[in-house]
């Protein structure tokens, strides 16, 4: 490889940025809302059409039977492939197609992808329809610029990220689409920063502890036993005990930002007693002892810990609110898990991408970890493939917030890393 190509490569990327603007902008223009996962198959549909023309092998495939599929709101999701001139490595981009709800805040339209001032604005334009945009151009403009290259290249829009992959990437890669023997290096363009390379991300348990005790009126609340009442005992042990351990807990992987250096606990959601009525209804409540009370914790985890170890801790502090309380009986159930993934910082998707971000923006590239999870624990887990890293243009404090917007310089700088990428893998 000459240094002439290498700048015929940027020159491409530079030539392509009212494209790749446009292309964001038709993207955005999909309302993908998940849930309940709208125009799923539109923006396939669109995104065929496009990468078709690009010579691109084009496969639609509908996660039939995955969680949340079904025929009035389909799981669709999309696989394209170029071959190049002669066998070599597969270099895989892997963006989900789903954006989650408006919510309130907007001082521009959500899908109008309105430009203004080098940023695109609306829902999904961080996350991350911008990302998947910048790897589509960087594609082509490789294509175009080194057509003899040897190995492929994929590029997939995938469902359901926000809600769990599992209409997704975990379908895909339970078929097989990740597969170690056809696809060996995978970039997942979420908006980590066009400087960062994200390696992987935590661990994650959910679970739903209910407290239980027995109804009887209010006015008598002795006759009774309140759930609400063994839940207090819950958190205030919590606080006590639990949080302070969890403080306690540090970890080596590079997670941003600093606060999630720590194994941390949210409580999301707490319920117990009578449910709450409708707005319109305008009695009083009943007097009731709440015979039931649950709680839905979120805990996230740290490579150095053992998901036994985690559940462990908090069953561990359940029995001992029941040996020292009377009448106190829980159950605890298992919501959703997730194993910490962390890529290694020598693998060869790591390198050839931070020497591309040290080419294109003239300084290091940071290794960062995220504090939630994203589509590479399916990729790792299920994939059984290794050599995944995220990367891609936006600010991830943006993701999900109102007036979401991705710069187009960003877009057209990560584009670049892309394609070098590219380069280094398949030159
Ligand atoms: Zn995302």
């Amino acid at each position: 490889m000459t240094d002439t190509l290498q700048s015929r490569l940027l020159e491409e990327i530079s030539a392509r940025e009212g494209d790749l603007v446009r292309l964001t902008q038709d993207l955005v223009r999909i309302p993908t809302l998940n849930p309940p996962g709208r125009c799923y198959r539109e923006i396939c549909d669109f995104l065929s059409d496009r990468l078709t023309a690009s010579g691109f092998h084009v496969d639609l495939v509908r996660a039939h039977g995955a969680r949340a599929d079904s025929d009035a709101h389909p799981r669709w999701n999309l696989v394209a492939r170029h071959d190049g001139a002669a066998p070599g490595d597969c270099v895989h981009f892997n963006s989900h197609h789903d954006v989650v709800e408006v919510g309130h805040g907007w001082t521009t339209d959500p899908f109008g992808a309105e430009l203004k001032d080098g940023r695109i604005y609306g829902r999904g334009t961080c996350d991350m329809k911008g990302g998947l945009a910048a790897s589509v151009i960087a594609a082509e403009a490789f294509i175009a610029a080194c057509p003899d290259y040897h190995g492929a290249i994929e590029i997939s829009a995938t469902a359901d990220e926000e809600s769990g992959g599992y209409g997704g990437v975990a379908y895909l890669a339970e078929q097989g689409w990740f597969a170690p023997d056809r696809v060996q290096h995978v970039i997942i363009p979420e908006p980590l920063g066009k400087d960062r390379i994200c390696l992987g991300h935590r661990g994650v348990w959910w679970a739903e502890i209910e407290t239980k005790g027995r109804i009887a009126h209010g006015s008598m609340p002795f006759l009774g036993d309140s759930a609400i009442r063994h839940m207090g005992a819950v958190l205030e042990e919590m606080e006590r005990t639990l949080y302070p351990l969890l403080a306690g807990k540090h970890t080596e992987m590079p997670v941003v930002p600093e606060g999630a250096k720590q194994s941390t606990l949210n409580i999301n959601s707490i319920h117990g007693g009578e449910p709450e009525q409708d707005p319109d209804y305008t009695g009083l409540p009943a007097p009731c002892v709440a015979d039931r009370c649950r709680i839905v914790i979120d805990r996230r985890f740290l490579i150095e810990e053992d998901l036994a170890e985690v559940k462990g801790e908090v069953a561990k502090m359940l029995e001992g609110i029941k040996a020292t309380r009377p009448q106190f009986e829980y159950e605890i159930r298992d919501l959703f898990e997730v194993i910490p993934s962390m890529t290694e910082e020598d693998a060869p998707v790591v390198t050839t991408v931070q020497a591309a971000i040290e080419t294109v923006l003239h300084r290091e590239a940071d290794f960062v970890v995220s504090p939630g999870t994203y589509d590479q624990k399916h990729i790792d887990r299920i994939g059984r493939l290794k050599n995944c890293i995220a990367y891609g243009p936006g600010i991830l404090d943006l993701a999900h917030q109102p007036d979401e917007w991705v710069g187009v310089q960003d877009m057209v700088d990560s584009a670049k890393v892309m394609a070098l990428t590219l380069r280094e893998l398949l030159g």
